[in-house]
């Protein structure tokens, strides 16, 4: 077996796509005689800054020699990468033998949660004596090499099938019967998700940017997605590609506490609301968690849409579970667990002849009715109407970070309410 990791080859003038250039690279490979065995797909650190998009990075397994694999590689990275823009650094690292050693699988893993470093890359390649090439910065070394270890550092594989436009037409706006789109989700949810988002009317698995990709289906297991894509009508396709991924993992969250949590990394934390949710300029919604120790603001940013009402209907002294990435001192909400709802609040207590409430019969007295001369030690707890019950919320298809776990997907500690 021959791994091929690739990486950082696109711009966001140009559009190109590295998922393409793998499908490329898998063509190539099998026109020389090699076999195919999987594309993989792995989503990186979210928080890097110099991600084109979505920190993508790709690794195409298969049983062509390392040396004609590498040859192949390049070929595809000179003819398609967008080489010329300065911030596109293309990296290849191409690995022989079955299995990536352990020190190359846990980089994967940190790959998804930290920030690494282009010398900490290259010294693993070099010590598990890997082939490398670079172009620019080499920094897309990183992300190939993580793609490398990818297929064994994570363990909860799901799956996207990308069809590819033709080369003509991309640049146009893509043709696609809205319609059809729709019902092929239907039909696949929920072992495919994410595909539309019905609340807003948008067909998410369709990207906005220029690009080769028609459209991306993901998934559960490979049959669906492809069937999904094969529903949906629209223009022809040059190529469709079915990718491994550890998209819809939440493999980026790291269980953590408010008191130690740091800028450019993604938890799951512990807290009580501590001030109400408040919506600032721009329908960002924000609240404050603490937990005794520390406090952190947690945001729903406007482009969460419906789940800010969730954040919102939030009261003080609600218990949570957060999870998103902190940046600037502030957790940006992917999904949230309430863990215990406030249902009661303290208020004056009613007269109870009148009905009427209760006047304040001096400090430290007491409250009393002066009309019917009735009165009550203190304050009493009066039932609230809650719109939130216990159980994880999240934030809409449509707002959905490409590693972010769908409550749709399962397996989560609590009741969900997935939204689709
Ligand atoms: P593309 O579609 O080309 O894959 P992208 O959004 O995935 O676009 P890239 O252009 O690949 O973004 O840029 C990401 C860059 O960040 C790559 O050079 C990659 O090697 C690097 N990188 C990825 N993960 C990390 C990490 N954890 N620490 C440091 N650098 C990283």
């Amino acid at each position: 077996m021959t791994l091929i990791g690739l990486d950082d080859t696109d711009s966001r003038e140009q559009g190109m796509c590295t998922t393409y250039l793998a499908a490329r690279v898998a063509e190539e490979v099998r026109a020389a005689g090699g076999a195919v065995e999987r594309l993989v797909l792995v989503r990186l650190n979210p928080a890097i800054e110099h991600k084109t998009r979505g920190n993508a990075a790709l690794c195409v397994h298969t049983d062509l020699a390392a040396e004609k694999s590498l040859t192949i590689a390049r070929e595809a990275v000179e003819a398609l990468a967008a080489t010329d823009d300065p911030r596109t650094n293309p990296g290849i690292v191409v690995a022989p033998g079955d299995d990536a050693p352990e020190p190359v699988v846990e980089f994967s893993r940190r790959a998804v949660r930290e920030f690494l470093t282009l010398a900490e890359a290259e010294s693993h390649v070099e010590s598990v004596g890997y082939r490398h090439t670079g172009w620019g910065n080499s920094r897309g070394v990183i992300g190939a090499l993580a793609a490398v270890g990818a297929w064994q550092a994570f363990d909860d594989p799901t799956y996207e099938y990308i069809s590819y436009r033709e080369s003509h037409r991309r640049g146009t706006p893509r043709d696609i019967d809205a319609d059809s789109l729709f019902a092929a989700a239907d039909w696949g949810y929920p072992s495919a998700w994410d595909t539309v988002d019905r609340g807003e009317g948008a067909m998410v698995c369709v990207p906005h940017a220029p690009g080769p990709i028609l459209h991306g289906i993901r998934g559960d297991d490979p049959e669906t997605v492809r069937a999904v894509a094969e529903r949906i009508e629209n223009e022809p396709v040059e190529r469709g590609g079915l990718f491994v991924t550890n998209q819809g993992t939440d493999a980026h969250l790291r269980d953590g506490t408010i008191e130690t949590s740091e800028d450019g990394r993604a938890y799951r934390l512990d807290g009580r609301v501590s001030n109400a949710p408040t919506t600032r300029r721009g329908g960002h919604v924000f609240f404050e968690l603490g937990d005794g120790d520390g406090a952190l603001a947690c945001a729903a940013f406007e482009p969460t849409k419906r789940f800010r009402e969730r954040v919102r209907a939030l009261r003080v002294g609600d218990d949570l579970t957060v999870c998103g990435e902190v940046s600037e001192g502030t957790l940006k909400l992917e999904k949230f667990a309430v863990r215990d709802l406030v249902d009661t609040e303290r208020t004056v207590p009613p007269c109870p002849d009148c009905g009427r409430s209760m006047e304040s019969a001096g400090r430290g007295q007491g409250y009393r009715c002066r009309d019917c001369d009735t009165s009550a030690p203190g304050k009493v707890a009066r039932p609230v109407e809650r719109d939130l019950e216990t159980g994880w919320y999240e934030v809409p298809p449509c707002a959905r970070r490409h590693i972010a776990k769908p409550l749709v997907r399962g397996g989560f500690d609590a009741p969900t309410h997935p939204e689709r």
